[in-house]
């Protein structure tokens, strides 16, 4: 479609970053191109406009980017996913899986109340395990999640599979084989 080719020639990619054999697709240039950035915001939160969805979870640190322009229009709170160690409240946390070993990440444990209606965001999908973490983190408090939201889906490496199979729609604009 005519986005999809506006979000690929936004969206830069790097070769061998962060390391040997990696093609690292940046979305600070998509960021950067002020008609692509606001047509990536429009698109994941169109389906959900009316829908009264009370917040928006980003995931550190691009999810907040655009997890911030998404409240923003749906007039939605938003709500960190965050590094351990970097919320200065209480939080909740659970560890996730990573290429190579595993991490934590947390929530601060009254952002979210049961039964909330939230969407997910971060700025791309590669192995699901990131998301998750946070879909783990968000049903621990009770939260409806609506959605989970990406700019971009690495289909190959199964993330949209293993989060639908958790359950939850996934929403992605334009997908690198
Ligand atoms: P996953 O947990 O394997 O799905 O990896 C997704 C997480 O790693 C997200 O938080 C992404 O921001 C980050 N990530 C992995 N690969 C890339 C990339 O090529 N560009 C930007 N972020 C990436």
């Amino acid at each position: 479609t005519d986005l999809e080719n506006e979000l690929r020639a936004a969206i830069r990619t790097i070769p061998d970053y962060p390391k040997p054999g990696i093609l690292f697709r940046d979305i600070t240039t998509l960021l950067g191109a002020p008609r692509a950035f606001r047509r990536s915001i429009d698109e994941l939160v169109h389906p959900y406009a009316g829908l009264q969805v009370s917040k928006i979870a980003g995931i550190e640190a691009r999810g907040f980017i655009l997890g911030g322009a998404m409240a923003h229009q749906l007039s939605a709170g938003f709500v960190p996913i965050r590094k351990k160690g970097k919320l200065p409240h209480d939080t909740v946390r659970v560890a996730y899986s990573l290429e190579y070993g595993v991490d934590e990440m947390e929530m601060h444990r009254d952002a979210i109340m049961e039964g909330e209606s939230v969407i997910l965001v971060d700025d791309l999908i590669a192995t699901g395990g990131t998301a998750e973490g946070a879909v783990k983190l968000l049903r621990q408090m009770g939260a409806n999640i609506v959605a989970a939201c990406f700019v971009i889906d690495l289909p190959d490496l199964g993330g949209r599979k293993k989060l639908e199979d958790l359950g939850v729609q996934v929403r992605t604009l334009v997908s690198y084989e």
